[in-house]
């Protein structure tokens, strides 16, 4: 009785799997509609398992899962996926809703390859009354290769809704590369994903990005380690070190591949493109590096490639910061990125810590030192991502909570801030404004491109009521492209925040 009306009712689950529209937010390829699996359980059900089939076709990196159902009398619905080959997890009635690619998979799951075919979702019913009866909905979303990066990788939305400056770390590395740190016994081991999390938090950052030499392994403890973290911006990125040079990318959940010179990969931009194809950033680190034996390819030495394709350059990094203890000098990365824009590329200057022992901050640059700041549209993936992009970005070496740098141009009832274009004719004038705060008789020092015409300082620095300080400077245009930016020094003329251009366009 019971399994003639067990298969009735599969039958009548298949004939129920319907399509739904899909709401794929930013890439407008054809995609799998979502599959719905919706039916009834009833008491007769309790203490078995139904396995509801469903067909993954090839080329799908992802599968999402999502189940919703009507809990009257204490009802609980169990839940667990098997593909072609066998279980791929079980989260019982912990969960609603899972993950699971070829690198990482919610808690619970086995990441591993999605193999086309039959796969089943299982539903078990521990409790249900024998009078109950309680609807239920699966939604399985099927992702193609190329996933496009989520809003935020690990969290269900943004971490937090409102606009604003938000502090973190474009540069770190765990265990699952080459960090190591203390054991309890004191040991020297690799050190797990978690005292980074920690470190960022003691550090009061708002976001940390941790980016493994070329793999993906620490992606799944990222995914475990989220939840908990629920106030700071997890960024799964990688650190693709070639022998020519290292560039961090950040977004994609899949496979890149690293090595450079091989027939799969001739040219970085190969890499540069699926990174911005996807929805993703990349940046140039640490460009001033040498390269050799001391380090392994640090140095930019890969020669021209699709600079269009590049959002940032890293020009301070926590590691050549302990070496020099400056931003300047021979190892400086920033003529590197300046060289850049003077050719007419527009890349925000980013920095990270390039920890790799978050728990001992004398052997290494802390977790959050330097700081980036940027100001984007809430604390998610894509609006931190979109804000580098936009260039309204700064860099704080010290990592002081509260300090601050923008820059205004104006021209003729136009007004953009840091990372913005302003077109300006030959003749008309401009007034560039920066405004900073947070740093003891700040200095306010002026950088503009090669191209740039002079800058008449149209005001002294003024000091507010609260310590901010401004200058204005104006300019007249002379029909060619540059751009203008403004680093802080302090008392001792050390810099101490780094700013993104403001780029002048010939009108
Ligand atoms: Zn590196
Ligand atoms: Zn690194």
């Amino acid at each position: 009785m019971r399994n003639s009306t067990l298969l009735g009712w599969r039958l009548a689950l298949l004939a129920l799997a319907v399509t739904v529209t899909p709401a794929w937010a930013s890439d407008d390829r054809p995609r799998p509609a979502p599959i719905v699996l919706e039916g009834e359980l009833t008491g007769e059900l309790h203490e078995t398992y139904l396995e509801l089939p469903f067909e993954v076709p090839p080329g799908i990196e992802r599968v999402s899962v999502s189940l919703d159902y009507d809990q009257n009398n204490r009802t609980v619905i169990d839940m667990g996926l098997r593909d072609p080959n066998g279980l791929r997890g079980w989260s019982g009635g912990a969960r609603r809703s899972f993950t699971l690619s070829a690198s990482e998979a919610t808690p619970s799951y086995t990441p591993g390859p999605i193999v086309p075919g039959t796969w089943r979702l299982i539903l078990g019913a521990p409790n249900i009354r024998a009078s109950s009866r309680s609807a239920y909905r699966a939604e399985i979303t099927l992702t193609p290769a190329g996933e496009q990066v989520p809003e935020s990788a690990f969290f269900d939305g943004p971490i937090r809704a409102d606009p604003a400056w938000y502090r973190g770390d474009f540069h770190t590395h765990t265990g699952h590369s080459d960090g190591s740190c203390e054991s309890l016994a004191g040991r020297r081991v690799p050190c797990p994903a978690f005292r980074t999390l920690e470190a960022a938090r003691r550090a009061g950052l708002d976001f940390v990005a941790v980016t493994e030499h070329n793999t993906v392994s620490h992606h799944g403890p990222l995914r475990e380690l989220q939840p908990y973290y629920d106030t700071i911006l997890i960024i799964p990125g990688r650190e693709i070190t070639t022998f020519k040079g290292h560039l961090n990318v950040f977004g994609p959940l899949g496979e890149l591949d690293f090595q450079l010179g091989s027939p799969r990969l001739p040219s970085l931009d190969q890499t540069l493109k699926e990174v911005e194809g996807r929805g993703g950033f990349s940046s140039i680190n640490h460009p001033g590096m040498p390269s050799g034996e001391a380090c392994m390819g640090c140095g930019w030495i890969v020669g021209d490639i699709d600079f269009s394709q590049v959002a940032a350059v890293e020009v301070v990094n926590g590691g050549t910061m302990l070496l020099t203890r400056s931003p300047e000098g021979p190892l400086s990365h920033i003529p590197f990125w300046e060289g850049l824009l003077d050719q007419g590329h527009r890349l925000a200057a980013i920095a990270g810590s390039d920890n790799h022992d978050p728990d001992n901050p004398g052997r290494q640059s802390p977790v959050g030192r330097p700081t980036t700041v940027v100001y984007a549209a809430n604390l998610s993936q894509r609006a931190l991502f979109d804000a580098v992009r936009a260039g309204r970005v700064f860099v704080d070496l010290e990592a002081i909570p509260g300090r601050h740098l923008d820059l205004t141009a104006k021209s003729m009832g136009a007004e953009v801030r840091m990372g913005g274009v302003l077109r300006l004719a030959q003749g008309e004038t401009a007034s560039l404004t920066v405004e900073t705060h947070g740093v003891e008789n700040a200095e306010i020092e002026w950088v503009a491109g090669a191209n740039a015409p002079a800058l008449r300082l149209s005001s002294q620095e003024l000091v507010q009521l609260d310590g901010s300080r401004r200058q204005t400077a104006t300019l007249t245009g002379v029909g060619r492209s540059y751009w203008v930016r403004a680093n802080i020094r302090n008392q001792e003329g050390e810099i101490v925040l780094i700013g993104s251009p403001v780029y002048i366009e010939e009108k």
